[in-house]
């Protein structure tokens, strides 16, 4: 049942009840109700004339304002307008009167009590007659000031980050210049002296001679490593995903990682349960992080143990486990391990490892579209997922990898 004075549909109702409700109603009663209305919203309502100018707006919008309703009405709305967002509201708004078409725009007004301006999201619709034209205009303002804060502090964020990557990538190609170039000069230089190619070296000296390049190679790697980081965090390392055969990508893994086994002894089984897997990974950043999973599982295995490479499917994700018998991890280092220069365990002892191994292998697989994740369990062994996108079996050959 529909109380008296609820509005009604302006086609007539088939209700007798309902229309004499609303043929006793008063102009001025419904005026009087539109208004209370108005007040309760929590939005600025507004009502303008076919040529634009208002004719109403309610008390709590002038107060708002700190002006009077006699104030803001007719094109007095005009001297609370932000200077710079005059011309296009007004153009806006002359194109709606004209066309007829719905009025949406941004300003800003100079609101809570004339002290700031606020952002205002404008929304107006015409009020047609019986003749087509249009009588009135009902509008509405909604501060959007947090909103619009928070889109320019995001976008004040995304400036910064860009010109932070911009500074970042600066840095690396300078580290890359001045650090690589000396380095390889000590490395060529001290491979030509135990060469022996300078007069023939004693013992000692050969001794000293190979530490210094041992530890040119340990540096070497350590900015290779720093660069690829770099490189990935500002994302202007090229990643070119295709589709590729998971049997092929692990068996050109297998001869780089065998003269590693041989120096270990230890024995590593490829077991793929799942053959003709393809999947969709750029072939050599794949490969990168599966040398660099199995080197850890050399490097942290016991002598005469065993690792096994296998493979799985779990709906349109190929897993790729390296799982070792070596020391393990604690499980509340477990997580850390991803970090940057995180070492754990015996690790922290050993020299040659910079803890960027698997930070970069676990960024590559992401950028791939897939992820790096560990399960070990201390004193044990340890079990590398790294999982790839699965990629449909292509009509045409395999993309060639290069071991
Ligand atoms: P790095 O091997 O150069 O130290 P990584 O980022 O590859 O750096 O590895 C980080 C750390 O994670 C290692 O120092 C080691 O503590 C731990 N870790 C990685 N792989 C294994 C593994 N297979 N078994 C035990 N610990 C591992």
């Amino acid at each position: 049942m529909r109380e008296r004075g609820t509005p009604v549909n302006q086609e007539a109702p088939d209700d007798p009840a309902l229309s004499r409700s609303a043929a006793e109603e008063s102009a001025a009663q419904r005026d009087a109700r539109f208004r209370r209305l108005t007040e309760a919203i929590p939005v600025q309502v507004w009502t303008a004339l076919p040529d634009g100018k208002l004719d109403y707006v309610s008390d709590q919008t002038a107060r708002y304002f700190g002006r009077t309703v006699e104030e803001v009405v007719g094109d007095g709305w005009l001297s609370i307008l932000h200077p710079d967002d005059v011309p296009v509201t007004v153009e806006r708004w002359t194109h709606s009167l004209q066309t007829g078409e719905s009025y949406e725009t941004e300003f800003r007004l100079l609101s809570q009590g004339a002290e700031e301006y606020r952002w205002h999201l404008a929304r107006a619709v015409p009020l047609y007659g019986e003749d087509r034209r249009i009588v009135q205009w009902f509008g509405t303002n909604t501060d959007i000031h947090e909103k619009k804060q928070a889109e320019a502090y995001l976008e004040q964020a995304r400036l910064r980050e860009h010109e932070s990557n911009v500074a970042k990538s600066r840095f690396m190609n300078m580290l890359s210049h001045e650090l690589r170039t000396p380095l390889g000069a000590i490395g060529g230089y001290s491979e030509l002296l135990s060469s022996g190619v300078r007069g023939t070296l004693t013992a000692a000296q050969k001794a000293d001679v190979d530490r210094i390049y041992h530890n040119q190679q340990h540096m070497l790697n350590l900015v290779n490593d720093l660069l690829e980081l770099a490189r990935l965090e500002a994302r202007q390392l090229t990643i070119d995903v295709k589709p590729v055969a998971l049997d092929t990508l692990l068996h050109a893994v297998l001869p780089i990682v065998d003269p590693l086994l041989a120096a270990k002894g230890v024995q590593l089984t490829l077991q793929l349960e799942s053959p003709g897997l393809w999947v969709a990974a750029d072939a050599a950043k794949a490969q990168q992080i599966l040398i660099n999973l199995i080197g850890n599982a050399i490097k942290f295995s016991p002598r005469d143990s065993r690792i096994l490479v296998g493979d799985g499917r779990a709906e349109n994700v190929v897993c790729i486990t390296v799982a070792d018998q070596g020391c393990g991890i604690d499980s509340e280092e477990l997580a850390d391990i991803f970090e940057a220069f995180v070492q754990v365990g015996p690790a922290r002892q050993r020299e040659g490892g910079s803890g960027l191994g698997l930070t970069i292998s676990r960024e590559l697989a992401r950028a791939m579209s897939g992820d790096l994740r560990v399960e070990s369990v201390f004193g044990t062994g340890s079990t590398f997922i790294l999982e790839l996108p699965l990629a449909e079996t292509p009509a045409a050959p395999a993309v060639g990898i290069t071991a």
